[in-house]
């Protein structure tokens, strides 16, 4: 993905944060951090957190969930702007990422705000849903392994209360979804996945090209 949102000018994507973005200096020490490392385009945009956070402040969320930490940018932000009482439950399978975004966490004094899963999503999801917490969370992120989105949608969806929100990340590729020559797995998942959440009336719908495409889905 790139660094900043699909078919914006630079120029333009600069005058856009410099009038807009209000990054917390440990998420920019995060941010430079992760910058350097080799899978660096999997951390979400600044001005992408920022969105995020505000959403969280909308929804006047307590208790989030997380698929797909990386080195913890997402969570870092969301867990700045819940309340002190407020949770997120992160999933990921990689202790390595995750040892980057536990140290950030402790520093920006939010650790205790995150519960984090090292395990396949799935199998945390699901053990969620047998501990009865249904209907339960707010928000979600999805921004994991493209394959199984459909899968953590479904259940994030049955974790949420009517009226929470699902926030999907790279739903436009980079522009390859509309690239009938790209037929890799990734691709067809993020096409299939697009293409059944638009039929899907279980909730109220909004793409929009900011960072590499993000879909949020209400649940009605
Ligand atoms: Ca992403």
């Amino acid at each position: 993905m790139s660094s900043k949102s699909l078919g914006l000018s630079d120029a333009l994507h600069d005058y856009l944060l410099s009038v807009s973005l209000r990054e917390p200096d440990v998420l920019r020490s995060l941010r430079e951090e992760t910058a350097r490392h080799p899978q660096s385009v999997m951390q979400i945009t600044p001005d992408q957190g920022q969105f995020l956070a505000l959403l969280v402040q909308i929804l006047g969320a307590t208790k989030t969930l997380e698929i797909g930490v990386f080195t913890g940018y997402s969570a870092l932000s969301v867990a700045l702007a819940l309340p002190e009482t407020g949770r997120v439950v992160a999933c990921d399978v990689s202790e390595d990422f995750t040892a980057i975004a536990r140290r950030y966490w402790q520093q920006a004094g939010v650790a205790h705000k995150i519960d984090l899963h090292i395990a396949p999503a799935l199998e945390t999801l699901d053990r969620l849903l047998a501990e009865g917490q249904a209907g339960t969370f707010d928000f979600a992120f999805i921004d994991a392994d493209k394959g199984n989105y459909w899968n953590y949608y479904e259940r994030s969806l049955q974790l949420l209360r009517s009226g929470g929100l699902i926030a999907v990340d790279n739903v436009l590729w980079s522009g390859d979804v509309i690239d009938p020559n790209d037929q890799s797995a990734n691709t067809l998942a993020i096409r299939e996945f697009n293409q059944k959440l638009h039929q899907d009336d279980r909730v109220s719908l909004t793409m929009i090209p900011l960072s590499d495409g993000l879909t949020l889905a209400m649940k009605r």
